[in-house]
């Protein structure tokens, strides 16, 4: 690229930007305090006070769900553990199916894995990333239980059709909500309109405590039966008092969340909407900047809805502006700005999925009495997310902070200067 006789001067960009971090002298302060307070984990694994784990465990759980309006919040030490925990809750296990996005972190699918039910992968819509209601329902079948909805990159899927089919078919909806805490759709907070939903506190995520996730819910059951998921609840089971006294077969494990991480997770949750707020601001900046460039299409919000652009998507169209994807990016990395490039490969195009084989020795769940039919992970499947993977999706990180908007107009120069220049660009393209 720096053959280029474009791109021989300086690139617009002239330092390189600054990582997002949420965590200040607050975060440090509770550490603090933990620390000198004693105990570091509050749980016990057995029937009684501790069972549900210490002081700042609760406190975390109290605050989501007083912000989020729902009866019960179980913290978990990560938002994969708490999606396990979320399908065993609702009594997935093998024979069952759970559709779910291939568009995801692998751990979303994986949490169906985990229960020996079958993960069935629909394809999504091409402006929200999220699932495709009509592609949910073609995939339904009697065996379907569930379906784990992700709000991808803190957009909101389609709830209002998603519900429907849920409803029509009697099935529950868990909310992969790692990306979105505190994004709506049509007013309602997204993680409340499930059955369950779902939140991380991994490093990477809006609000961060290293490793922590939260499972919330309106259902006493659900609730109840991810707490014994995440604190070994099967010796308890004995010493519990269920509703009608029925025994609950279930296994667990140790996904506690040690009590500093929960004080750290305290002080980002306070934070959260001046945080997402940060994001926004800067996201509909440049909503509005990239709509004079017809070839790139910003991500679609539903009405009176909230996406908290945990990262900023949009759609490159090369047919539009006569390069590749691929040249768009060499193009602006040399102007000092990065991109990324499809976000993650289709779950199922994984090999786990690919070869049907998750132990050295056996094909279960996926080859088994309990699954006659064959769940299909061909390629092609979800041709749109083929398709975004392979050709148009983008994404950035510029939308956090600390990054401003004369960032942003930085880089709304730079894609006006590709733009100009793309005469030079194809003649690259010939020549390479
Ligand atoms: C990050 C993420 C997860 C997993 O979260 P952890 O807390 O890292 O386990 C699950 N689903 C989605 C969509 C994610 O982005």
């Amino acid at each position: 690229m720096d053959k280029l006789a474009l791109f021989k001067g300086k690139p617009i960009l002239k330092e390189s930007l600054k990582f997002y971090n949420s965590i200040g002298k607050k975060e440090e302060i509770a550490v603090a305090r933990v620390i000198k307070g004693w105990p570091l984990s509050g749980f016990v694994g057995v029937a009684g006070e501790y069972f549900l784990g210490g002081k700042y465990v609760k406190e975390l759980e109290k605050l989501f769900k007083k912000y989020f309006k729902v009866k019960y919040a179980v913290s978990f030490n990560s938002a994969s553990t708490a999606l396990q925990g979320a399908v065993a809750a609702l009594g997935i296990g093998p024979g069952d199916e759970v559709i779910t996005s291939p568009y995801t972190m692998s751990a979303t699918a994986s949490a169906i894995l985990f229960n020996n039910a079958l993960p069935v992968f629909a394809d999504i819509e091409e402006n929200s990333f999220c699932l495709n209601p009509k592609s949910i329902e073609k995939n339904i079948t009697n065996k379907t239980k569930a379906i784990l909805v992700v709000n991808l990159f803190g957009n909101s899927a389609n709830y209002d059709l998603i519900s429907g089919i849920a409803k029509k078919y009697k099935l529950k909806i868990i909310e992969d909500n790692a990306q979105s805490p505190g994004g709506t759709y049509k007013g309602k907070l997204t993680g409340t309109i499930g059955d369950i939903g779902v939140f991380s506190f991994n490093f990477h995520k809006v609000i961060q405590c290293g490793e922590g996730g939260m499972l919330i819910t309106n259902n006493k059951k659900y609730a109840l039966r991810a707490q014994l998921v995440r604190n070994h609840g099967e010796v308890v089971i004995d010493d519990l008092y269920f509703d009608k006294k029925i025994y609950e077969p279930i296994l667990g494990n140790n996904y506690r969340l040690t009590e500093i991480l929960a004080a750290i997770a305290i002080e980002q949750f306070k934070k959260l909407d001046k945080l997402n707020k940060q994001r926004i601001d800067l996201a509909n900046y440049l909503t509005k900047k990239l709509y004079q460039f017809d070839w790139l299409v910003p991500s679609k919000i539903f009405e009176n809805s909230k996406h908290v652009y945990y990262i900023y998507p949009f759609r490159f169209l090369a047919k539009k502006i006569g390069i590749k994807r691929a040249t768009f990016v060499k193009a602006i990395k040399a102007e000092g700005f990065s991109l990324s490039v499809g976000y993650q490969k289709p779950l199922y195009l994984i090999p786990a999925y690919q070869k049907k084989e998750i132990y050295p020795h056996s094909h279960f769940p996926f080859i088994s009495k309990e699954y006659p039919h064959k769940v299909s992970y061909r390629k092609g499947i979800c041709p749109v997310v083929e398709r975004m993977y392979e050709k148009e999706l983008l994404t950035t990180t510029i939308c956090q902070p600390p990054t401003t908007k004369k960032t942003l107009d930085l880089f709304m120069k730079a894609i006006k200067k590709i733009e100009e220049n793309v005469e030079s660009l194809k003649e690259y393209e010939r020549k390479n």
